[in-house]
């Protein structure tokens, strides 16, 4: 048992340290706070991170998504391929464009859409396939990349926890017809909030650009029915201070979770595994507890260890999609998606925990022993 003077650990900590207010205090002063210089550095700098393509900056990951669907032609009457053990947010896009959320399993590893499972849910209706990296593990893009391929199929990648990562040497972000990044305060970055997509093609940038600003590129001469998605030039300003900094916090979460992993002996606790090639950025260390997960967040608690489940309700079966598919006799079979639902737990991993916080993490694991 930890000391009654010993801090909890917070599950997340979120940065905004002088350097961050630094920068947005000189965009305040300056005046020029819309979307401006500072979106179009920020978009520039970012670049570097997906291997040279167009960077759109938006006011969140959810836009992002929104946007991209839209600027690739995804609307009513088409499907798209999602997991069901995601943020809300995968899907909500989805029905956003009026087309349907097709939900399919999950690999017990990575935690991210199963190809096997993704091939066998194709339809004529199909449009996309959209992989979500989960806790920053990417997704397995090298299979899901060729079942596109040899279905005609876009392929839009949810990296809103995964900056940075890749597999085999390709960045997430880099593989699809688009990805987007989350800049929300908890996530590996943040601008405050903020969103960007990332594509190949000229064209889908311009559509992009256009869809997050009324449609115009020259003003009040509106070339589409677009929306107001733009990130603020303050947003972007925090952005880029974070994005400098990016790199050095990756490092330091993937060596803490190399310690968890080492240290955490406990049986009944199954670490993160790491598939083949996979860079694993580590937005959450998640473990499967394998008895009382209640009993054990509990114990971790009272330890002072932070910790929460990401997420407790398969998309599925929240009631937005839960009700209309009742009603309609739909049943999805999600076995992989239902058991990491029920076993997962977060721990803390971000970068700015010291050696005597991995050390407590560990112990305090260690000490749920085999009577979970
Ligand atoms: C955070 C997140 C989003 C949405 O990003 P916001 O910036 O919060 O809108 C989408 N998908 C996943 C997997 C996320 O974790």
């Amino acid at each position: 048992m930890p000391s009654s003077n010993e801090q909890p650990i917070p599950a997340a900590r979120p940065v905004i340290g002088e350097e961050e207010i630094e920068a947005a205090v000189r965009v305040l002063r300056s005046g020029r706070v819309v979307q401006g210089p500072e979106v179009a550095a920020f978009e520039e700098e970012f670049s570097a991170l997906v291997d040279g393509r167009h960077c759109v900056a938006v006011n969140s990951g959810t836009s992002a998504l929104h946007l991209l669907l839209m600027a690739i032609g995804v609307g009513p009457g088409d499907e798209v391929i999602v997991p069901s053990f995601s943020f809300a947010a995968s899907a909500n896009v989805v029905r956003l464009v009026g087309a349907d959320a097709v939900f399919v399993d999950i690999e017990p590893d990575s935690f991210c859409l199963d190809p096997a499972a993704v091939e066998a849910a194709i339809t004529p209706r199909t449009a996309a396939i959209m992989p979500v990296h989960l806790y920053g593990h990417p997704a397995a893009m090298d299979r899901i990349m060729a079942i596109a391929a040899k279905h005609g199929l876009a392929v839009v990648e949810d990296a809103c926890q995964a900056h940075g990562a890749a597999l085999n040497g390709t960045p997430v972000g880099a593989f699809g017809a688009g990805g987007t990044f989350s800049f929300y305060p908890t996530k590996n970055m943040h601008s405050l909030e903020g969103g960007m997509v990332t594509t190949a093609d000229a064209e889908t940038a311009r559509t992009l650009r256009l869809l997050r600003n009324q449609g115009m590129e020259q003003r009040y001469a509106n070339e589409i029915v677009g929306a107001n998605v733009r990130l603020t030039d303050v947003a972007a300003a925090v952005g880029r201070v974070q994005l400098a900094k990016l790199d050095g916090w990756t490092e330091q979460r993937i060596a803490n979770a190399a310690y968890l992993s080492e240290h955490i002996t406990a049986p009944n606790v199954v670490t993160p595994p790491l598939a083949p090639g996979a860079r694993h950025v580590y937005h959450q260390y998640t473990v499967r507890i394998r008895g009382d997960r209640d009993a054990a967040m509990a114990k971790l608690t009272e330890a002072g260890v932070g910790n929460a489940v990401y997420y407790p309700t398969p998309i599925h079966r929240l009631k937005p999609y839960w009700e209309p598919d009742q009603k309609a006799g739909r049943d999805w079979d999600l076995p992989e998606t239902e058991k990491a639902a029920a076993e997962v737990v977060s721990l803390p991993v971000h970068p700015s925990l010291g050696q005597g916080d991995l050390e407590r993490i560990a112990a305090a694991v260690n000490a749920l022993g085999e009577n979970l």
